[in-house]
């Protein structure tokens, strides 16, 4: 089983939100809660995809 950070699971919650809604920190501009779980999400993926790279690489 995958193990996600809470971190990640929110940020994920906030970048859904945000294809429908606005949240009290919305600007016509964009939005730092989105782009924070934006940063937030990138990151992740980027790791995950480094472990992934490593793990194959040992095989
Ligand atoms: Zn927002």
């Amino acid at each position: 089983m995958p193990e996600i950070p809470f971190a990640v699971v929110l940020a994920s919650y906030c970048v859904e939100y945000h294809d429908r809604n606005e949240c009290s920190d919305c600007t016509p501009e964009g939005c730092p809660r989105l782009e924070d779980a934006g940063l937030t999400l990138d990151k992740f993926r980027a790791e995950r995809l480094e472990r992934y790279r490593l793990r194959k690489g040992s095989l």
